[in-house]
């Protein structure tokens, strides 16, 4: 029953008897929130990606609009991010009142182009504009070239947001992604439709010891209890106080619990990922599309399969034909820039022709540990019917 509900959707959460019993656990327990769980998550999760610090919040967009505030972007700041990503990894500078803007992709990772992202900063230093934050996104789980990223962040004074959401377990040069070696953060999300899940969830990764204090402090209404972080100390057993302007962006137990559980599985859902990909691959071969390219410095965690249609004109229909036949396709991404929202902010079409190019040839297939073998032979054989019925040459 859930694999034909996962088999017509392009990701979905695989959950185990394990999964269930853990956040059960936490249900017949003392505390289902602000309880223990969460540090056991944290920890577990820098274990695993090498950071030294981690802060779970309620979803991925709150870890991007704290890991903004603690950088300092505001009103007259700026943040640079791909166009082709979900809303959110833009959006977060907007919560801030700070300015966006995006460098265009490269046509095979359909990640940002490090060489348009070096002469976009060139012209942004003769024009006094340089980004005060850089968010390099992931796409699909195909790590950025991270390293030529964190050349440019030292050479044009930016930080870096690398936005992560689709990429726990990604390795970028034997490094697993979230270490920040190459960056000031790293966000997470775990919506059902990434690599692990806790329902809603998020998390920051972090080296640096500041940041992670304040993230802890932002995460929580910018409350400390903590008297050694006191203006004045203590007032009594009931007392706290506030250092600075917060939310309440808290992970409860119950989700913390799921996390946990599920990142005990992550091997086990990057093997199948990658093996699904390894399959689509031979499967796709002959069709006329391209799937995304990997990229010799990165071992993708596969989030999502995309491809490029040779013949574009016929993706509206095709998509149709492949939904009929409930075949779970989707596609990522709508350019940001074009989104109505950022058209009030001046884009048009045109700014960033490499993002808008991909959109007009793209289509997801169905990736997800609850597809089968079977599964995706049927998928592959409904795409190669859907493409013959369009004339699209096959
Ligand atoms: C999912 C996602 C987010 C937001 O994560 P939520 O947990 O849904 O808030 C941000 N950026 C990218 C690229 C995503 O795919």
């Amino acid at each position: 029953m859930s694999m034909r509900r996962g088999y017509a959707s392009y990701g979905c959460q695989t959950l185990s008897e394990q999964d269930i019993a853990a956040v059960v656990r936490v249900l017949r327990s003392d505390w289902l929130t602000q309880g223990p769980t969460i540090a056991q998550f944290e920890q577990g999760m820098c274990a695993r990606v090498r950071a030294r610090h981690a802060i779970a919040v309620s979803n991925g967009t709150a870890a991007l609009h704290l890991a903004c505030i603690a950088l300092g972007l505001g009103p007259g700041r700026r943040l640079w991010t791909s166009p082709n990503t979900f809303v959110a990894s833009a959006n977060c500078a907007r919560y801030c009142g700070a300015e966006v803007d995006f460098v265009d992709i490269d046509p095979r990772t359909l990640n940002m182009s490090v060489p348009l992202l070096e002469a976009k900063l060139i012209e942004a230093e003769r024009a006094g504009r340089l980004p005060d934050v850089l968010v390099p996104v992931h796409f699909g789980g195909l790590p950025c070239d991270m390293a030529e990223i964190a050349r440019l962040a030292k050479r044009y004074r930016f930080a870096v947001i690398e936005d992560a959401s689709h990429a726990v377990g990604a390795e970028y040069r034997d490094e697993p992604v979230g270490s920040c070696r190459y960056a000031d953060i790293t966000v997470f999300s775990f919506h059902p439709v990434k690599i692990i899940t806790t329902g809603e969830g998020g998390m920051l990764l972090t080296n640096d010891q500041a940041l992670a204090a304040k993230l802890g402090l932002l995460r929580s209404h910018g409350i400390t209890r903590d008297a050694a972080e006191m203006r004045a100390g203590t007032e009594g057993g009931w007392y706290y106080e506030q250092a600075m302007l917060g939310l309440n962006y808290r992970m409860t137990d119950i989700q913390a619990a799921l996390g946990l559980s599920q990142l005990s599985r992550l091997d086990e859902f990057l093997a199948r990922r990658r093996t699904l990909a390894r399959r689509y691959q031979e499967l796709l071969a002959g069709l006329p599309v391209t799937p995304q390219a990997g990229a010799p410095y990165a071992l993708s965690a596969f989030h999502l399969y995309v491809v490029r249609l040779t013949h574009a004109a016929d993706r509206r229909r095709l998509f149709d034909r492949l939904r009929s036949m409930e075949i779970g396709v989707h596609v990522h991404y709508i350019p940001v820039h074009l989104q109505p929202y950022y058209a009030t902010l001046g884009f048009r079409r045109g700014d960033f022709p490499e993002a808008e190019r991909y959109y007009e040839e793209a289509l997801t297939l169905p990736l997800h540990c609850s597809l089968s073998d079977e599964d995706q032979e049927h998928a592959v054989a409904c795409l190669r019917r859907a493409l013959l019925e369009s004339g699209s040459g096959v």
